[in-house]
């Protein structure tokens, strides 16, 4: 394929991915949507057997032993088929049955081989293309687990999963079960022509007629399923992105009652991958009567030159007989042969769209020198630090400088937008700066493993990530190593034990999806807990008290102090007593630090903090007027 080609696919992706983000939105504005999902840069069929070939390495034995079946079954059909003419030729003309006598033996025997073979070989197949989708779709799982966060902002969740699926599934089509058939079939014609070269020379002509017919049919239809197949695999991704999309957001949907629309927005989806699957079936299914004109002429030649040939007295009635169902044998094959060559294709263009993704690379990996760092003692130190996130031509921040000493609490504050949030992402490692430096202990991250430098950190978010299970395993998240002891005694710590206790199954108590059992509050004191446990040097605080009511703030507030009194700790928050009791405060505004100090200081300087102050006091005693109200 041209690079030109390559280039604009690229581009295109890039185009929709940003498109993406306002999916949702674009559809409730009820504007008619682009592409859900872009198409994947088309790859050609040899490179994606390179790149999925490596998974079927440690099955390689399998795979000849599978071979060797391939060929013991096609040999005992042919020895099969070849009883007839014995049978014909000894028995039904001469009138003698004593040789059916050994004839049937003979033919049962081989029928039951063939039957264990067969058996054997379609287990064979099955079980070594389970084994591949196994680790391929593992590997992927692993790989997009390695992917920056960009990378899944910049995506569609659902579009993942179907790729995580379907997508996979369609490799294996390709790969094993795919050449296995092809292996099969090709075996098949070696012999079968071997066979019919054997019993009469001229008829093996035929097989240069038909098999040409054969292959330019197949070649004609296999150009349009490969692009109908495309576009199925494309309009796939894009429905179950757009379904997970407006599930997730059920909500929304209901509260603004758009339920029609969304139905709507579904049912075009839903549309075009159905136009997509007929554009195909179309294709298949001419290929079947096709494949029987030609099937019927042939078998006709045959008949009529065999007819000649057996009055002439060249040929035996069993001869003629066996050949003709030799050549019934061959179209088997031939048709597995042309059905293939659009498995294939169907196949590649699932197979295109992961190799998209396991070409992604991670935004961020070790260098070749990092080093695990162990427990650090938790100094935090930014040297000029620069960042834009990619695609973006402005500064995220921009000579970002400031130190933490062990223990040390430092706040960022700021409006929405000013980089607070990006300091945090560069100290959790989710990016590199583009100049500058971030080091922890003296330690640049580059120089640092990021999985030992993870382990030194905890987090707690605004929106408080919780898995579906039990209380205790969401603390023990943590630290899975934790044990019941020191949950609970992370739990009290979080001022989270009390309410764990009165719920029906305490620590064993499901919290549901996302936590949807617990209140903002309960989910936010289990996450203190989480962090409390998992005991790192260093603790990364986001919004923690946003979103909920001021009565489940304050509760908060106390676990919380006592979680950042043991942490080097990087506070975002709006709320004024988080940021008060701070070490250092930095105000933010369009990525530069603007002001500098603590809280008496900076309020003496009467600048942007001490406006900030106002407006949040002015916010809190609006909300204690109103509550008392
Ligand atoms: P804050 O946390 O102070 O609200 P952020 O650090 O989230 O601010 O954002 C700083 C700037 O970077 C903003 O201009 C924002 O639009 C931009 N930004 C944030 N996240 C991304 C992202 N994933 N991709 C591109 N730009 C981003």
């Amino acid at each position: 394929m041209a690079k030109s080609e390559k280039d604009t696919a690229a581009a295109q992706g890039a185009r929709n991915g940003k498109r993406l983000r306002s999916g949702m939105l674009r559809a409730f504005v009820g504007q008619e949507g682009a592409d859900v999902v872009a198409p994947a840069p088309p790859l050609p069929v040899k490179e994606i057997f390179k790149e999925f070939w490596p998974y079927m390495r440690p099955y390689r034995r399998y795979l000849v032993g599978l071979l060797l079946l391939l060929l013991l079954l096609p040999l005992l059909d042919g020895a099969r088929l070849y009883m007839i003419k014995v049978t014909v030729d000894e028995v039904l003309i001469p009138g003698d049955l004593d040789p059916f006598l050994w004839i049937a033996p003979i033919v049962l025997g081989v029928t039951i081989l063939s039957g264990a073979f067969g058996y054997l070989q379609s287990y064979l197949v099955s079980w070594v293309g389970g084994r591949f989708l196994l680790a391929l779709r593992t590997r992927f799982f692993s790989h997009l687990q390695n992917l920056s966060l960009s990378f899944f902002e910049q995506r569609s969740l659902g579009d993942i999963l179907a790729r995580l699926t379907g997508d996979v599934a369609a490799i294996e089509a390709f790969v094993v079960s795919g050449l296995v058939a092809a292996a099969s079939s090709v075996a098949q014609l070696v012999i079968f022509g071997g066979a019919l070269i054997f019993l009469d020379w001229r008829l093996f002509i035929f097989i240069l007629v038909v098999g040409p017919l054969f292959a330019g049919l197949v070649r004609v239809l296999s150009r349009l399923i490969k692009r109908a197949s495309r576009e199925t695999r494309r309009r796939t991704g894009a429905m179950t992105a757009f379904a997970e999309e407006a599930l997730g957001n059920q909500s929304l949907v209901q509260g603004y009652n758009r339920q029609k629309l969304e139905i709507d927005r579904f049912h075009r989806e839903n549309v075009g991958q159905f136009e997509a699957q007929m554009l195909s079936a179309r294709a298949r299914s001419l290929f079947a009567p096709a494949t029987d004109l030609i099937q019927a002429v042939s078998g006709l030649v045959v008949l009529g030159v065999g007819a000649v040939a057996v009055k002439n007295g060249d040929l035996s009635v069993g001869a003629l007989l066996v050949t003709i169902a030799f050549l019934q044998r061959l179209y088997g094959p031939m048709r597995t042969l042309a059905r293939l060559y659009n498995v294939i294709y169907a196949a590649s263009a699932g197979a295109e769209r992961v190799i998209e993704y396991l070409r992604e690379v991670p935004a961020v990996t070790d260098s070749r020198d990092a080093k695990p760092i162990g427990r650090a003692r938790g100094k935090v130190e930014f040297e000029d630090v620069e960042f834009a996130y990619p695609g973006s031509d402005e500064k995220a921040l921009d000579g970002i400088s400031f130190r933490a000493d062990p223990g040390q609490t430092v706040a960022l504050v700021g409006h929405s937008g000013a980089g607070k949030s990006t300091i945090a992402r560069l100290m959790l490692r989710f990016h590199d700066p583009i100049a500058g430096h971030v080091r922890i202990d003296g330690v640049d991250l580059k120089d640092i493993t990021v999985s030992s430098l993870r382990d030194n950190m905890a987090l707690l978010l605004q929106e408080t990530l919780m898995f579906d299970g039990t209380i205790r395993e969401n603390i023990a998240y943590g630290r899975p190593a934790a044990t019941d002891e020191e949950i609970v005694a992370a739990a009290e710590a979080a001022d989270a034990h009390e309410f764990i206790d009165e719920l029906e199954g305490g620590y064993d108590a499901e919290v549901g999806q996302r936590g949807r059992r617990l209140s903002g509050g309960q989910r936010q004191r289990v996450a203190i807990a989480r962090a409390m446990i998992r005991d790192a040097p260093i603790l990364i605080l986001d919004e923690p008290t946003t979103g909920l009511d001021a009565e489940s703030s304050h509760k908060i507030l106390e676990p919380l102090r006592r979680l950042m009194s043991s942490h080097t700790t990087i506070v975002i928050s709006h709320e004024l007593l988080t940021v008060r009791e701070a070490d250092v405060i930095l105000v933010l505004d369009h990525g530069k630090i603007i002001e500098r100090g603590s809280h008496d200081e900076l309020m003496a300087r009467n600048g942007a903090y001490t406006r900030f102050v106002r407006l949040q006091v002015g916010a809190r005693e609006a909300r204690e007027a109103f509550s008392g109200a």
